[in-house]
């Protein structure tokens, strides 16, 4: 399918047309056909074979011919010619959060800037002062934001990760030389990063399960190859390493490999004080030699006098005692999710439309779900103006009308301004069911302004939910400066629930801001803030931060069943 490379090379002429300064709105129609040629189930070579792309959202005429000349060519030419005019490096620049696209074009035309180790030199050098709009604060911005870009190149995003770490499972799997496999290390925790993939396996004929491993398609480069291990590079440029164990071993392997290593420094403290030893062979009497646990992890655990500790919880952030003492909690699932509250259709940014993202959602078995366009001031992503408002508020309730067993609320999010107030008057607020509020502007303010700004907004009588709290972007901006405490205070006395944003690209509350925030008693949504269908399948990314965050189904706001949930809201509004 030639689906996500259309749609890299859409991204690729909006990036360039960013640093050209082009018309937003242009700019956007590419992001958004990328995004939803992306999002389609089927190829678009045979949609485009029906002659049909004109029915794909957001394609219109001119994207469509060039759909059509990459499948008959190749080659986009007017790409082409964006590639000759402008270097690769250049919109790299643009990548790194505090350049832009305006800047990247200024440092490229004025001092010659092609590449981030460039910019970095000259940031460093204090060498970039005298440029238009460059103060020493912009410099050091610079560099923070290199720092991020950095990290995210060494670290892959879990949402990355994981699906190709199952996608080589699901290859590795159907072999009969194949018994028992399983992911381990910070996959299996489900870290929002992970460096590379580990893969355990137990098999009596090794030798092809390795030829297999070391032949997949996307390997790029094989960095070792033996009977009992395998090491490869995949073109997606993460490293993943195939260890073959032995069955009686594989439960103590798995724990082993999986860490974290703090985890695993405690697990081996309680072994010695019961003169056992813990490897990951298995667990030996410290004097005999003797194995006595190894074959699953609950019998690893159980032999030091453990309940099974979930994968989620091992960074010794407390699950030992925890576990000691019989209070680990019972972890929130996918499967207690009974709906999704933040979306986007085409009132705003999203790829489909109201009525056919219902149908998606419904199809994942939920009871409910929030359709949450954007407000006006966004305009970019084709905010709502406030007539618009009311007519989707039309549509949602025409909708509900014809579908049974299944809600609609009717939400928005709603920018929240430079000052804290909200993008939409009260009368307007009061019409919708949910109300989320989120910051999509104005990131560089300072640590005070910012959090005075969102603590006003939460605190507002109206407001059910705090969107994407910190704003980072994982890998591409950091979060910026706010007294997070002060916010989930805020929170807490106004009610207001606060959101795992489940977008592997910004998984934001963070688990250990989770963590705090179920401390204080908040409630706290997990929504997939999809813009495609495929994207309503992001849920399990944000549910893997709140187990993370130790979140009981208790804790979570979308596990309560359709009425409760619209008496919530109901009575977040009548506490004022
Ligand atoms: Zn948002």
């Amino acid at each position: 399918m030639k689906n996500v490379e259309i749609a890299n090379l859409f991204n690729e002429i909006a990036d360039f047309l960013e640093v050209k300064d082009e018309n937003p709105f242009r700019i956007r129609a590419y992001r958004r056909a990328a995004q939803a040629v992306e999002g389609l189930a089927e190829d678009i070579a045979a949609i485009a074979e029906r002659g049909e792309l004109l029915d794909v959202p957001g394609i219109g005429k001119d994207l469509a011919a060039k759909i059509q000349e990459y499948l008959a060519t190749g080659e986009i030419e007017s790409l082409a010619g964006l590639r000759r005019e402008i270097p690769a490096g250049v919109i790299e620049l643009m990548g790194i959060h505090g350049v832009g696209p305006k800047t990247a074009k200024l440092l490229y035309q004025q001092v010659g800037v092609d590449s981030v180790e460039k910019l970095e030199e000259l940031a460093k050098a204090h060498k970039l002062g005298g440029l238009p709009g460059i103060k020493a604060k912009t410099e050091e911005n610079i560099l923070k934001g290199i720092a991020v870009w950095r990290g995210g190149r060494e670290r892959m995003p879990l949402g990355t990760a994981l699906v190709l770490a199952e996608a080589i499972l699901e290859e590795l799997r159907p072999l009969k030389e194949v018994d028992e496999i399983a992911a381990a290390g910070s996959l299996r925790r489900m870290k929002e990063t992970v460096k590379d993939i580990d893969i355990l396996v137990t098999s009596r004929k090794s030798v092809r399960v390795m030829e297999v491993f070391i032949g997949l398609p996307n390997v790029a480069e094989v960095l070792a190859h033996g009977e009992t291990k395998s090491s490869v590079r995949l073109r997606e440029n993460i490293q993943v390493d195939l260890r073959v164990v032995e069955p009686d071993c594989f439960g103590a392997a798995l724990q082993y490999f999986t860490g974290s290593k703090q985890h695993n420094i405690r697990v081996r403290e309680l072994a010695q004080r019961k003169a056992l030893k813990v490897s990951e062979y298995g667990v030996f009497n410290e004097k005999t030699n003797q194995r006595g646990a190894g074959r699953t992890e609950e019998e690893v655990y159980g032999a030091v006098g453990l309940p099974f500790i979930p994968p989620e919880l091992r960074e010794d952030g407390g699950e030992i005692e925890a576990a000691l003492e019989g209070r680990l909690p019972t972890l929130v699932t996918v499967e207690d999710i009974r709906g999704d509250l933040q979306m986007h259709t085409t009132w705003s940014d999203g790829s489909h439309s109201l009525s056919d993202l219902a149908v998606g959602v419904r199809a994942k078995g939920y009871q409910y779900m929030a359709v949450t366009d954007h407000s006006k001031s966004t305009t970019v992503a084709g905010g709502m103006k406030e007539e618009q408002v009311l007519q989707m508020i039309a549509e949602v309730r025409a909708l509900n009308k014809k579908m049974k067993d299944f809600r609609i609320l009717a939400g928005c999010e709603v920018d929240i301004k430079g000052d804290g107030t909200l993008d939409f008057p009260d009368e307007i607020l009061r019409q919708l069911d949910l109300v989320l509020v989120s910051v999509h502007s104005r990131f560089k303010m300072s640590r005070e302004e910012m959090t005075a700004r969102i603590v006003r907004a939460v605190q507002h009588p109206l407001v059910h939910l705090l969107g994407h709290p910190t704003g980072r972007l994982i890998g591409e901006r950091g979060a910026y400066e706010v007294d997070m405490e002060a916010v989930l205070a805020a929170a807490r006395t106004a009610g207001t629930a606060v959101e795992i944003n489940a977008s592997p690209s910004r998984l934001d509350l963070n688990d250990l801001h989770a963590r705090r925030a179920r401390e204080l008693g908040i409630a706290i949504a997990i929504d997939t803030d999809a813009h495609t269908v495929d994207q309503l399948d992001y849920m399990r990314f944000g549910v893997s931060v709140a187990r993370r965050g130790w979140l009981t189904p208790r804790d979570v706001l979308n596990t309560l069943p359709e009425k409760q949930l619209i008496s919530w809201l109901e009575q977040k509004r009548s506490r004022q």
